[in-house]
């Protein structure tokens, strides 16, 4: 591919101006976990609670991309790890656009979320393991799939027929089994106050 003529142009507004006029900064809080976990829910709540706030917050989410920008690829490995890098390079955008973006994936691999750490570079990315047992996400299973997936009708179904591995040094772990939706939002947005996201130097 030839890219030698494509320069990335960013003499115009910096994101640290886009932070001083937003009045918080801007980073990836990746929500990982199993289906059913209560990844979207969360941060649909996150991204209420922020945006009342006047934080400009907005959720992304592995179904709804999937439905539009990566909805020709599958879930073998290699399209997964495109469905990765598609969902990183659009996340920086949003986060060069002064967005405090969450979304919400389950990113079963560790190599996966390394991947991502590396890509932001210590540039505000936040690492939330949202915790539950896969007997409790079977339980709830909000759409149906885990049904789907034992009867094979899914195939590859992360926590079923495909691995999840659990994040070794997370920023946060949330354990929906013990934590309900209020708590979990404030610890959230507590961490993202402690850790300066939500204000300007
Ligand atoms: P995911 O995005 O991880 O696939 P969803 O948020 O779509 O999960 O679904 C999680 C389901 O679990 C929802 O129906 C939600 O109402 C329910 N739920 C029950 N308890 C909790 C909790 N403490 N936190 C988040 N979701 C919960």
């Amino acid at each position: 591919m030839e890219l030698n003529n494509v320069i990335w142009d960013n003499r115009y507004v910096k994101r640290e101006e886009r932070n001083q006029f937003n009045k918080h900064k801007s980073g990836f809080v990746l929500l990982t976990g199993l289906s059913a976990s209560g990844k979207s829910t969360i941060a649909h709540h996150v991204e209420r609670k922020l945006f009342n706030r006047g934080v400009h917050a907005y959720v992304l989410d592995g179904d709804n991309i999937r439905h539009g920008l990566n909805s020709n690829l599958g879930f073998d490995r290699e399209d997964r790890k495109e469905n990765l890098r598609r969902i990183v390079e659009v996340s920086k955008l949003f986060v060069d656009a002064g967005i405090v973006v969450l979304g919400a994936f389950i990113f079963p691999y560790y190599e996966d979320r390394e991947y991502i750490r590396r890509r932001f570079d210590g540039d505000n990315f936040l690492e939330i393991y949202v915790k539950c047992s896969i007997e409790m996400c079977e339980k709830r299973d909000p759409k149906g799939q885990y049904q789907k997936a034992r009867a094979g009708i899914i195939k590859n179904y992360t926590g079923i027929s495909s691995p999840y591995e659990e994040p070794r040094n997370p920023d946060l772990v949330i354990d929906t089994e013990r934590t309900d939706i209020a708590n979990a939002v404030q610890l959230i947005t507590a961490l993202l106050a402690e850790r300066r996201i939500l204000d300007v130097d």
